[in-house]
């Protein structure tokens, strides 16, 4: 019984141990909830992750999705063992993933795209969801070079599936050479749930694999 007691007080405190590092922060109508459980947690890294969501989910509201949501959480959790990952405007971090990649601030800007996409189930294929958030993460990332972070070189055997940056470099290429704006339609489409293979051809005139088959044999 006392054990039982004993054991339900460490719980207690653990409990409270986890939640007391949260704040709220507030700036241009939106809201950022900020957990922590990693008493370790750099603090100047906390800062620049609030300095970077004030900065980035704003322009990425106004440019993708304008009704996105204004209040979201960000949970700094040692249980949690990929990277980042993002639900219904709640973001968790792995807090080792930025010991070990000191300057991967825009994992940041790549999970807040997340929050704008929205897209639910069967919005469309999962590498295009990915590709935009890491094309996103291209264009709008605040220090993508101080994380030493870039778009990978072309190769043979690369494919618009492979998701990720390999598709951002794609759908850069797209927005530069065939179709500017494309993103936003795709992204949009997403969303609505209108999304559907036809659309690069409705868009650029050629279709998803035409369109592959252009830009592998004009970059390198
Ligand atoms: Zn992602």
């Amino acid at each position: 019984m006392k054990k039982i007691f004993l054991l339900t007080f460490i719980s207690f405190i653990a409990v409270f141990a986890v939640a007391q590092d949260t704040t709220t922060h507030k700036k241009d109508g939106y809201i950022l909830h900020f957990a922590s459980n990693d008493r370790n947690f750099d603090p100047a890294l906390k800062k620049r992750m609030i300095e970077t969501f004030f900065k980035v989910y704003p322009v990425l509201a106004k440019d993708f999705n304008p009704k996105t949501a204004k209040e979201l959480y960000f949970n700094i959790d040692t249980a949690y063992k990929g990277v980042a990952a993002t639900g219904g405007g709640k973001i968790v971090y792995n807090p080792q993933w930025f010991i070990k990649n000191p300057g991967d601030i825009d994992v940041v800007t790549h999970e807040v795209m997340h929050v704008v996409q929205n897209y639910g189930r069967g919005g469309g294929p999962g590498w295009l969801t990915e590709g935009i958030a890491d094309y996103v993460r291209y264009k709008y990332g605040v220090d993508n070079a101080g994380a030493k972070w870039s778009l990978p070189s072309l190769k043979p055997e690369h494919s618009y599936k492979n998701s990720y940056r390999i598709t951002a470099r794609f759908l850069n290429w797209l927005e530069e050479h065939q179709s500017k704006g494309i993103v936003v339609k795709l992204d949009e489409a997403m969303r609505n749930h209108t999304y559907k293979n036809e659309m690069w051809a409705e868009i650029t005139g050629k279709s998803l694999d035409e369109l592959w088959q252009i830009y592998i044999s004009k970059t390198d």
